[in-house]
């Protein structure tokens, strides 16, 4: 409390040796300086009210207007915002305590105020008003944030939540408090060690940021990032965690979608030429650097292909493409790279492949795509397919050798006669 002029004090007392020994208190008090304004009604009170502003009434509950606790109802409409100490005769808490009730905010008895003791009551009830509206507002400012807001105690039960959080969660800030988030809605997604570290940071007191899935009450799932903190007391024990949560669902999705789109070929689904170049990188230097580690690139081409465009226009070709793609996808494991390299040159890197795996399984794909037929109605279309395969071997210096390799087989398959595969030997 901070103030240059005096706590304005509206006395309302209809007794004037009660109202006078209630001035010299706050007249004497060491503890602020008091402006009283004296009433000697309710009437008279809510004129006062209506044309001045003050900081606090004190109340004698029998008036002429009023009497007992039908006073501090009556007050407590007309003050609205200001603070009521109630002023009785009456030693009996009970009664003290039903003024409470009623909405006064403190209670002394009439004659024994002791030294200050007025004055500090008055100031008491001042300040708490001003930290329940100061309260109020940070409640308000937490309410307005778009961000889940969550605290909880040091054992993670919530204590207090944003109706953010119920829209993000589907729990409402009354049915989250008494029940830890971890049995509202944990995903079960995230492993032990994730937990781990999140723990290890919160105790040892510093901020903890990460992203995760968690499991809304109707069951559905949502990426959610989470900011925890904790909050220490004096001795700097942690009693509280608060937790913001944000939810990154549709970020998520389209990182997912931008990822796809950077390292698909749009046509067939396929890896595209830059993540085959990737992976095929990483699996020379794997092989360089492991003395039994094997893999193998195969180079398929399609056979006569302009012809399908030629007799049967683009867009069948393009249907043959993607029937020829889904071949090479179902003959791949998924430690495979299957890609379009680009036009109707798809490769595939088989990892951990030796050319025993490597040729059984080109001779089965190549198979597969001389069976097929493709419906036009100007005939069935049918298609062949050339493989050029090459192991990826310990004296390649970059990925470019290997397709070199990859490559000249697959022109000699072509050279050959076509609808073959061809082992490329050092
Ligand atoms: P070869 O047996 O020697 O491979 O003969 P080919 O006709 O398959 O070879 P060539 O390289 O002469 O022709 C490839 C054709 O593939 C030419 C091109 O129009 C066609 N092509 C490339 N990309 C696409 C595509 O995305 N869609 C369609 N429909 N055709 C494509
Ligand atoms: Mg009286
Ligand atoms: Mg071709």
């Amino acid at each position: 409390m901070n103030r240059a002029e005096g706590i304005r004090v509206l006395l309302v007392e209809d007794e004037a040796g009660d109202a006078h020994l209630v001035k010299m208190k706050l007249k004497q008090a060491q503890c602020a300086r008091f402006d009283v304004t004296w009433a000697q009604s309710l009437i008279e009170a809510q004129q006062c009210l209506a044309t001045l502003p003050f900081d606090v009434m004190l109340l004698d509950l029998s008036l002429p207007d009023s009497e007992g606790l039908a006073t501090v109802h009556s007050a407590r409409v007309m003050a609205r915002g200001v603070p009521i100490v109630v002023l009785s005769g009456r030693g009996d808490t009970d009664f003290a305590l039903s003024a409470l009730e009623a909405g006064a905010l403190d209670y002394m008895v009439k004659g024994d105020f002791g030294y200050d003791g007025l004055g500090r009551v008055v100031r008491y009830a001042l300040l708490r008003t001003e930290m329940e509206a100061r309260n109020n507002l940070l409640i308000a400012a937490l309410e307005a944030a778009a961000n889940g807001i969550v605290i909880t105690d040091r054992e993670t039960t919530v204590i207090w939540a944003n109706s953010a959080f119920g829209r993000l969660t589907g729990y409402s800030p009354q049915e989250a408090v008494g029940s830890k988030p971890n049995e509202l809605i944990k995903s079960g997604l995230q492993d032990k060690p994730f937990y781990e570290d999140m723990w290890a940071n919160l105790m040892a007191g510093r901020h903890w940021r990460g992203e995760l899935i968690n499991k809304r009450k109707d069951g559905s799932l949502y990426h959610e990032e989470l900011s925890i903190a904790s909050v220490k007391n004096g001795a700097g024990e942690i009693t509280h965690f608060i937790g913001i949560k944000e939810d990154i669902t549709e970020r998520k999705a389209m990182e997912a979608q931008l990822q796809k789109l950077a390292s698909t070929d749009p046509l067939t689904g396929l890896f595209n030429r830059r993540v085959f170049l990737e992976r095929l990188e990483q699996e020379r230097a794997k092989v360089a650097r492991l003395p039994h580690y094997v893999a193998v690139v195969l180079m398929l081409d399609l056979d006569f292909f302009k012809r399908v465009n030629d007799s049967y226009g683009h867009a069948t070709g393009d249907e043959v493409l993607k029937t020829f793609a889904n071949i090479v996808r179902n003959n791949s494991r998924a430690i495979d790279v299957p890609a379009r390299l680009g036009g109707e040159e798809f490769a595939i890197l088989l990892t951990g492949a030796d050319k025993n795996d490597a040729m059984t399984m080109a001779e089965r794909l190549r198979q597969q795509v001389a069976a097929i037929l493709i419906d036009h109605k100007a005939g069935q279309v049918k298609i062949t397919v050339s493989i050029g395969a090459a192991a990826l071997s310990a004296g390649d210096i970059n990925a470019e050798m290997v397709l070199h390799r990859a490559d000249a087989a697959l022109y000699e398959a072509k050279d050959r006669g076509r609808n073959q595969t061809y082992w490329a030997s050092f």
